[in-house]
């Protein structure tokens, strides 16, 4: 689009979680103040020597710990949605440590309305779209699923979860992930059954952080078809592609008391996501002639998604406790950088 900047369609946002049960009982301090109007978030260092001055970042979007859900994805995902049911591509981040709210800010908690996330928000928002679809509009909903693990690719909906899949480019399509399966889906329903499908296989171990600590990046694809008559009477065909990603804890491997293969692994999702950071920071900033997609395998697998005529979103979460304070500010400071 001529006059265009990319700047224009990239946008980080940031959401704090609440304090848990557990860090009130065990008396943990809050260490971040949020400023919703000013759009600042503010963290003081619980350790401070004597005259450090807290930190504050700005931001155009600060999500409080009693925002909702719906707000959220008001706000961050609708317009992206809205983008991608018109046939452009669209991506959708949850960045942030372990336990920060990444899987909650995606997808939420399916089974209560209130608390769903953006990905069964997007379901419904997809398919009330369709069914007010007029005359001769047609969609195809398709979706896929897939996981990024030590820079190797798995399809969460294939038969085989052992395979391991290529990532792969042509002129006429683009890259693309050869062999990843992808399913037909005709109402939410369908779309929330292969979600719950999808997350049996992802790929889930323990760290002495949180056992639910997620070392993959996964995502969830939904590509939109519309089919419509033209004004020369034929019709015409245009291709939306929505990422909703979950990315990968990003603590640092010296706080997880990794070793071996966890190291390994450790090292792999920060790679990938400093290159995100590079990717995401090149972009808005406009002016680099190289965005270092080829870096790492998520950057590559969404080149296509993310710049140019696409909308990206990145949702920055953190936690407001004390302990959490050096990964909080390594946050911001990533959050800050893309922005
Ligand atoms: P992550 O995916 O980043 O590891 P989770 O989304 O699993 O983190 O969140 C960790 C815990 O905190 C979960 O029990 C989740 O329900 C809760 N949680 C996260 N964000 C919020 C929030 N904004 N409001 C209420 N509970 C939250
Ligand atoms: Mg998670």
């Amino acid at each position: 689009m001529p006059g265009k900047k990319d700047s224009d369609n990239v946008r980080v946002v940031v959401r704090c979680r609440p304090m848990n049960e557990k860090e009130k009982a065990s008396g943990c301090k809050m260490t971040v103040k949020i400023d919703g109007v000013q759009g600042t978030t503010t963290v003081t260092n619980p350790h401070a020597t004597h005259g450090e001055p807290p930190k504050t970042f700005t931001f155009d979007t600060v999500f409080d710990t009693d925002c909702k859900q719906v707000d959220v994805y008001n706000k961050v995902a609708r317009p992206i949605v809205d983008f991608v049911l018109e046939g452009y591509n669209g991506t959708i981040f949850a960045y942030g440590q372990t336990g920060t709210g990444k899987t909650f800010t995606m997808e939420g908690v399916r089974t209560v309305p209130e608390l769903r996330g953006i990905i069964p928000n997007s379901f419904a928002h997809i398919f009330g779209h369709i069914a007010k679809a007029e005359g001769d509009t047609r969609f195809l909903v398709r979706v896929s699923y897939l996981e990024i693990y030590n820079e190797e690719v798995r399809d969460l909906l294939g038969k085989d979860q052992n395979q391991r899949l290529e990532v792969k480019e042509r002129p006429d399509v683009g890259v693309y992930v050869k062999d990843l399966s992808a399913f037909v889906v005709n109402n939410a329903d369908d779309m929330d059954r292969i979600m719950t499908l999808g997350n049996k296989n992802r790929a889930v171990g323990a760290t002495n952080m949180n056992e639910q600590s997620s070392r993959s990046h996964a995502i969830f694809t939904v590509t939109i078809e519309c089919s419509e008559k033209g004004p020369d009477g034929k019709q015409h065909v245009r291709v939306g592609k929505l990422h909703l990603v979950d990315l990968a804890g990003s603590e640092r491997q010296s706080k997880t008391g990794a070793t071996g293969q966890r190291l390994k692994e450790a090292t792999k999702i920060n790679l990938s996501l400093s290159t995100l950071g590079n990717v995401i920071s090149a972009l808005v900033d406009g002016k680099s002639s190289h965005i270092p997609y080829r870096n790492s395998k998520l950057t590559r697998l969404l080149q296509d998604s993310l710049g140019g005529n696409s909308k990206t979103v990145m949702v920055a979460n953190f936690g407001p406790a004390d302990y959490n304070y050096d990964e909080t500010i390594s946050t911001l400071r990533y959050a800050n950088r893309a922005k």
